[in-house]
C-alpha cells in the first residue's frame, strides 16, 4: 500500500481544522496515512493528534541543539532522512509560508515532483496524482499532473477555523525519531526571532476583516481601521499597494501573494478590487465597499456597498458601529 505523510509545520501550537481538510484529501487517496511533526513538548497538540483517524504518528528529533525555529535546513534534511526511511509516496502539507520554503526543497531532495496551493488532488489508478491550483487570481484552475512513479509533494489550501480540542477514537502512540543527518554542513543560524503581536483574532482566522488600500493615502488611516476591528473583534488586512507603499506590514497583505481571507464580513476602504486581491478575499461571506469610484471593479464582488470618501464615511460607520453595540448592551 501507497504511503501519504502529512507534515505538521514545525512550532505549530494547537492542531486547526485545517488539518482535517489535509486528512480527508489523505484518506480519500486509500494509502496508509501517518502524521509527522517536529520535537513538540506542547502536550496538548499531542493528545489532540493522538485521537486523529491516520496510521501512524511520528515525532522527529533532530540532533543537535537549535533556537527555535528549528532551521529550515536541518527541517529538510530530517525530512529527506523520514521520507526515504519510511517509504514515503506523498507528502501532504497545508499551505503556509513555511510549507511553501520546504515542499519544493524537499520534492528536489528525494527527486519528487511538486504543486503548490492545491485546492483539490485525485488519485488516478497508476498513482498519479491531478492537482487543482488556481491560477491567473483565481480565473482559471490549472490541472497540474504529479507522475505516480516519484514521491509527489504537494501544499494544500485550507481555511483554518476553529481549533480541534479533542476527536473521540481510539487514540494511537507517537513514535519518536532521532534523524542521522550530518549537521556540519548546516550554513544558516538563527540569531534572533521577532515577532510581530496582532491584537484580536488571527487574519486568517476572523470572522470580519476590515481591509485598507492605496485609496486610504497613507498610514495613519490604519489606525482608525484597527480601532474599528477593535470594535467589532475583527482583524486588519490591507491590499498590497497599501503594504508596498510601507503602510502596514506586508503580514497583513491580502491577496494573491499574501493571505487568503474567509470571514462573514470582509469590508473594504479604499481598495480598488483587482482580481491578485479578489484571489484572496472571494471566499468571503459578504463584501462590503466603500470606495470614491462607482465603477471600481470591487462593487461587482460586493453584496453592500457606499460610493463615497472615506473620509466622509469610517468617522460615521465607527460611531453608529458604537451606538449599537451600548444600545445592545443597555
Ligand atoms: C503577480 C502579482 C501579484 C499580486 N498580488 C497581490 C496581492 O496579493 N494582494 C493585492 O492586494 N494586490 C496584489 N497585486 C497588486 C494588484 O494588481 C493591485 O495593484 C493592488 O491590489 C491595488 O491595490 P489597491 O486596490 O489598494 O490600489 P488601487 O488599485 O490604486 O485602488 C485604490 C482605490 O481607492 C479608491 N479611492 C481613492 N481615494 C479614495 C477615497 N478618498 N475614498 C474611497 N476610495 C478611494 C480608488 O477609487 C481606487 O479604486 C499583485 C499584482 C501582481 C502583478
Amino acid at each position: 500500500m501507497s504511503h501519504t505523510a502529512i507534515i505538521i509545520e514545525e512550532g505549530q501550537e494547537t492542531l486547526d481544522s485545517s488539518i482535517e481538510s489535509i486528512l480527508s484529501l489523505a484518506n480519500s487517496f486509500g494509502d496508509d496515512v501517518s502524521l509527522v511533526m517536529f520535537n513538540s513538548d506542547n502536550v496538548e497538540l499531542r493528545e489532540s493528534l493522538t485521537c486523529l483517524n491516520v496510521n501512524q504518528i511520528y515525532c522527529i528529533n533532530p540532533p543537535g541543539t537549535y533556537n527555535k525555529p528549528l532551521p529550515d535546513e536541518v527541517a529538510i534534511s530530517c525530512l529527506e532522512w523520514f521520507c526515504n526511511k519510511n517509504n514515503v509516496d506523498r507528502v501532504l502539507m497545508n499551505k503556509t509560508p513555511w510549507a511553501l520554503n520546504i515542499g519544493p526543497r524537499l520534492a528536489f531532495r528525494i527527486k519528487g515532483s511538486y504543486a503548490q496551493d492545491c485546492i483539490d488532488i485525485k488519485r488516478q489508478e497508476d498513482n498519479e496524482l491531478v492537482c487543482l491550483r488556481p491560477i491567473y487570481g483565481g480565473n482559471a484552475i490549472a490541472h497540474v499532473s504529479l507522475p505516480g512513479d516519484t514521491p509527489q509533494v504537494a501544499t494544500v489550501r485550507t481555511t483554518p477555523k476553529e481549533t480541534i480540542k479533542t476527536i473521540n477514537g481510539n487514540p494511537i502512540s507517537i513514535t519518536d525519531l532521532k534523524p542521522q543527518i550530518e549537521t556540519d554542513d548546516i550554513r544558516v543560524k538563527i540569531l534572533k526571532t521577532v515577532t510581530t503581536v496582532a491584537e484580536g483574532p488571527e487574519l486568517s482566522k476572523a470572522e470580519i476583516v476590515i481591509a485598507g488600500g492605496r485609496g486610504l493615502g497613507g498610514p495613519e488611516p490604519f489606525e482608525k481601521l484597527k480601532e474599528l476591528a477593535k470594535i467589532l473583534d475583527g482583524a486588519v488586512g490591507a491590499s498590497r499597494a497599501a503594504c508596498d507603499a510601507g503602510w502596514i506590514d506586508h503580514n497583513f497583505q491580502i491577496g494573491l501573494t499574501g493571505k487568503t481571507v474567509t470571514p462573514n464580513m470582509y469590508l473594504t476602504f479604499g481598495i480598488s478590487g483587482a482580481s491578485q486581491h479578489m484571489a484572496g478575499c472571494s471566499g468571503s461571506r459578504n463584501i462590503v465597499s466603500i470606495n470614491s469610484d462607482k465603477n471600481a471593479n470591487i462593487f461587482k464582488e460586493s453584496k453592500y456597498g457606499v460610493v463615497g470618501d472615506w473620509k466622509l464615511v469610517l468617522p460615521s460607520f465607527i460611531s453608529t458601529v458604537r451606538e449599537l453595540i451600548d444600545e445592545k448592551q443597555k
